[in-house]
């Protein structure tokens, strides 16, 4: 079995928190941080496939794939095979994700700047929600 760290401070003791919609809640004893992984069994709900194929395509590797959805890399890989995805080359933009509570997520989309030259998909996670955001590199940044 993989072994499971924190999000935010990649500790490994981890205390069990109960289920949330299929996914198992963990509690940081480090930082207190709680946070969902997939319960991974035979079958993965189609939901998280389509979200790891997305992912995908936008250019999220396939390692940091696994960090934000909890599923193993080689799951994705063998998706990403069996449904023959391609993602475009040359790509322009630049993905960065954040977990979200609810009053966090509003509080971030409050603010228009949130969204220039970008594009967002958001995703429940268990007791949370996961905004993944594509930014335009600008031109003159590079
Ligand atoms: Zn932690």
């Amino acid at each position: 079995m993989k072994q499971i760290a924190c999000p935010k401070c990649r500790g490994e003791d981890l205390v069990k928190s109960g289920v949330v919609k299929g996914r198992q809640r963990y509690r940081c004893k480090h930082c207190n941080y709680f946070f969902t992984v997939l319960k991974e069994g035979k079958n993965i709900d189609p939901y998280y496939v389509i979200k790891a194929l997305q992912l995908y395509i936008e250019g999220v590797t396939f390692r940091e794939i696994e960090r934000i959805l909890g599923i193993s890399h080689v799951s994705v890989m063998n998706w990403v095979k069996r449904y023959n995805i391609k993602a475009p080359e040359n790509y322009e933009y630049r993905p960065t994700y954040k977990v979200l509570n609810h009053a966090e997520l509003v509080e971030f989309f409050s603010n228009k700047e949130s969204l220039n030259s970008s594009g967002c998909m958001i995703t429940e996670l268990g007791d949370k929600f996961m905004v993944i955001k594509w930014e335009r590199f600008r031109k003159n940044a590079l």
